[in-house]
């Protein structure tokens, strides 16, 4: 779990005053990731206290992370200073704090980030790193993974030592979110509800952070009197708490196709989520229903026939991504899941988004 977190609006004042007790020395700087949405935004920038060697890096958010780009990354710091950064700083929505994630932990542990893409396969602790989220729902901000794409695979790099040391939740920080990305993004969260309270490896300590986080959402996307202040900090405190949902339990079919979308055609996960979840009523009818009302409540278009001109060998790739994702399948559908889900079915649901 993460160790440290301060909640409230104006609590990004105190990035500062947080991370000074752990600055090793002059030679060891704190890298700021941050995203490149910010560039040139006084308002967020100027809070952010450079000293010594510290440096901000503007991360651009058009591709999720990529093993390549963090392997990149961790050289580059590790040649440009003589000495271990004192701290890895992540500010922006869920590939910013992945990228942090992922480049903290690279810099103590060996080799190249593909290999590490699994469960538990990290060696070291990472450099001390610090997570503030600029808009809800992924629950990166919480969880004990970094979503990666490899060479071969989309993969977490999940480990006890990934989750941050730090994180600050300023719900103050969402408010120039543009409505669709709000939307997309918050739906990563739903979609986590529901998908970790209907799983089977549901436990209480997963029901209880997901009811919550449900019941949130709910306000949040079907409420009518919330003041925009109001809806900003609920759904920060749901995506936390359905981050903590899936920690120990996991996520199911949505997940795992919209992982089949991103490889092959590069669909962000929030979106891809949507588009994959606004199709599987037969799964998870109740979680759908309400879908389809928060879409009709902030009048959402999805995209329609994302799949419409692909061939056979491209749907392969596909299933073959989602396939192999078995927990997710076996959270979803149980012990018998290949039973219940076949290549063909996961062919036509994908024919028709
Ligand atoms: P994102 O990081 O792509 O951000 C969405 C967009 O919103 C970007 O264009 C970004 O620049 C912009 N943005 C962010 N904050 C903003 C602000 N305050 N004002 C204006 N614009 C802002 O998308 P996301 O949905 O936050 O994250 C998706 C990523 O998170 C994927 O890479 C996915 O794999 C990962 N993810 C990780 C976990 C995890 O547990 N580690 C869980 C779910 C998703
Ligand atoms: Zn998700």
């Amino acid at each position: 779990m993460v160790s440290k977190i301060i909640f409230g609006r104006g609590s990004f004042n105190q990035l500062d005053e947080l991370i000074s007790p752990k600055r090793q020395g002059r030679n060891a700087p704190f890298i700021f990731f941050v995203d490149d949405v910010f560039k040139g935004n006084h308002w967020l920038t100027s809070r952010i206290r450079l000293s010594y060697k510290d440096k901000i890096i503007y991360i651009p958010t058009d591709e999720e992370p990529k093993t390549s780009q963090i392997d990149q990354l961790t050289e580059d710091i590790i040649l440009e200073y003589s000495e271990q950064p004192s701290g890895i700083i992540g500010i922006g929505g869920g590939i910013v704090l992945d990228v942090a994630k992922a480049v903290a932990l690279m810099l103590t542990n060996e080799g190249e980030s593909k290999d590490y893409q699994g469960w538990d396969l990290i060696k070291n602790p990472a450099v001390y790193h610090v997570g503030v989220p600029t808009i809800s729902g992924t629950g990166a901000e919480v969880s004990r993974t970094t979503i990666l794409t490899g060479p071969d695979k989309k993969l977490g790099i999940n480990s006890d030592y990934t989750p941050f040391d730090q994180v600050i939740l300023d719900p103050e920080l969402t408010k120039d979110v543009p409505n669709d990305q709000w939307f997309y993004t918050g739906m990563d969260c739903f979609v986590h509800c529901i998908e970790s309270l209907t799983g089977t490896y549901l436990n209480a300590f997963s029901q209880s952070y997901g009811e919550k986080a449900l019941q949130l959402c709910k306000e949040v996307f079907l409420g009518d009197h919330l003041s925009k202040e109001a809806s900003q900090e609920k759904l920060m405190m749901a995506s936390w708490h359905g981050g903590m949902s899936i920690a120990y339990s996991q996520v199911g079919i949505a997940h795992a196709m919209s992982y089949g979308l991103s490889y092959l055609l590069g669909i962000k996960h929030g979106i891809g989520n949507c588009i994959v979840f606004d199709h599987l009523d037969e799964y998870y009818p109740d979680g759908v229903d309400l879908f389809k009302q928060m879409k009709a409540n902030h009048s959402i278009e999805l995209p329609q026939d994302v799949c419409a001109d692909l061939e056979d060998y491209q749907f392969d790739i596909m299933i073959n991504v989602a396939l192999s994702l078995e927990p997710l399948w076996e959270n979803a559908l149980g012990k018998n899941w290949k039973q219940v889900m076949t290549p063909e079915k996961i062919k036509a649901l994908y024919q028709k988004m």
